[in-house]
């Protein structure tokens, strides 16, 4: 078995600022015409300056310190100086480990499941560049490339790891994990497309790194780290060398290819960022903020627990996707009934929303609110309807949106109480199933298929207990001669 060490640097966008990070661009670029989205300083005009924004200095040490890491007391911007089209200023300001002034966040810990410890590196915030819009082919057939600077200025959270990953299942488990957290503390909606990126370092049995770059989702990480592995350990088997190189992602072939050499050799030339002073964030700062962290996804889930009596299967469920969460507890808000409503959403309701959950704003499009799940929870308790029956009332209440109160009046689907009716449906069931009848008389266990024939009978609408009483009662009298 060959030893496998993987490493991440994470590129996260805030997606919950307004505006970009040193000017007062929009931060939400998405959907606009390419360009317009720029000013002298998101562009780098002469004589133009920039200003922090103060709520992404927020967000990310927020960030940093859900990641377990050390927020210094002054935090300091460099330029990085490289000449590259998606880079209006030919240089980005980001931070620099240097002097003894840090970046944001430095020497982290994060948990996997299995409490195994990912080590952070560091954390800093810089800007986004442009984008290159490549022309059909992709970006190693390319006559021309288009540019749109409406990205460029955008805030960005880099994550740096150690290589503590040893295959592509622990980093699915972080990345899915940093995902809930970034959601969590409303730093980053890690649908929008292109809000989080990812570059990996590979590199097996002690061989050279390998540094797979433009992975432009979470989703295509794994895959990128199964094609180098089984790359490199080609090469390895051939007893050749693991060359130290770059490569790039193809998200559409689904392969790794060489990176142009000279186009990777940087001398960055960072030196300190002369227009933004060194920013002293003093120890109340982290504390204060501390203070005002929203709930951490592990913090949610004992509270669920332990405020909810959820089990931990449901509790994980709900946790595991913040919007399905969210809108557990915009429902308890208006009717507090947790175990119930969490078997709602967490079984027939998750089966109907599953393939639409890609999507940012599932639910916000959704035709069934809170109120709709609220009120089926009513009618359940309230013995008014089945569960099987609730099951199809929300497929209708999916497709209508009308209240379930109506569907259950206009579709006639009320949960039968009456002994009569009920006891109609137990004898024609006996009647038609009379070697089942016989075989429950003296395997009891054979009961639950006879209470089986007499729901599907009543469309699912009988209660069962009630049937379940006549079922065992007209068992055991005695046979009419
Ligand atoms: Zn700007
Ligand atoms: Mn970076």
């Amino acid at each position: 078995m060959s030893m496998v060490m993987i490493g991440l640097e994470i590129h996260a966008q805030i997606t919950a600022l307004n505006s970009k990070l040193f000017c007062s661009c929009r931060g939400n670029y998405r959907d606009l015409r390419p360009n317009s989205n720029i000013c002298e300083i998101c562009c780098g005009l002469p004589g133009s300056l920039p200003i922090i924004n103060q709520k992404a200095i927020e967000y990310s040490t927020m960030t940093s310190i859900a990641l377990g890491c050390k927020v210094p007391d002054k935090i300091m911007f460099y330029r990085k100086n490289y000449f590259y089209p998606d880079l209006p200023k030919n240089f980005q300001i980001t931070q620099y480990n240097v002097y003894g002034i840090s970046s944001i966040g430095i020497e982290g810990k994060y948990e996997l499941d299995d409490a195994k410890q990912i080590r952070i590196s560091r954390i800093q915030l810089e800007e986004d560049p442009g984008r290159i819009v490549y022309s059909e082919g992709g970006m190693n057939v390319r006559n021309t490339a288009l540019i749109d600077y409406n990205r460029a200025g955008v805030a960005l959270i880099e994550i740096v790891t150690e290589p503590d990953f040893t295959g592509p299942k622990e980093v699915r488990q972080f990345l899915n994990k940093l995902s809930l957290t970034l959601e969590h503390l409303g730093v980053c909606d890690t649908l929008l497309e292109g809000s989080v990126r990812c570059d990996v370092n590979v590199s097996m049995n002690g061989g050279n790194k390998v540094e797979i770059k433009n992975i432009n989702s979470f989703k295509e990480v794994e895959k990128a780290i199964n094609y180098e592995i089984t790359r490199q350990s080609s090469v390895y088997n051939r007893n050749l060398n693991i060359e130290l190189e770059t490569r790039h992602w193809d998200d559409k072939k689904k392969i790794t290819f060489k990176a142009r050499s000279k186009e990777e050799e940087h001398d960055y030339r960072y030196f300190p960022e002369p227009d933004i002073p060194v920013i002293v964030l003093g120890s109340d700062f982290v504390s204060n903020l501390k203070q005002r962290m929203p709930e951490l996804p592990n913090q949610r889930f004992e509270r669920f627990i332990l405020k909810y009596k959820l089990s931990e299967h449901t509790s994980n469920i709900l946790i595991n996707d913040k919007k399905l969460a969210d809108f557990f507890e915009s429902t308890l808000k208006l009717h507090f009934s947790p175990t119930e409503i969490a078997n709602i959403l967490v079984t027939d309701f998750k089966s109907l929303i599953e393939d639409d959950t890609e999507s940012t704003d599932y639910l916000k499009n959704l035709k069934v609110k809170p109120e709709h799940i609220a009120e089926l929870a009513k009618l359940i308790e309230g013995n008014k309807i089945s569960r099987i029956t609730a099951k199809d009332i929300l497929v209708k209440i999916f497709e209508s949106g009308k209240l379930p109160s109506e569907v259950v009046n206009s579709s006639n689907s009320y949960k039968i109480a009456d002994e009569k009716t009920i006891m109609d449906a137990v004898q024609s069931v006996f009647d038609t199933e009379k070697s089942a009848v016989e075989d429950a008389k003296k395997n009891r266990e054979a009961i639950n298929f006879l209470l089986g024939k007499v729901m599907k009978f009543t469309n699912g609408r009988a209660d069962p207990k009630i049937a379940m009483r006549l079922i065992n009662s007209k068992l055991s009298a005695p046979e009419k001669q």
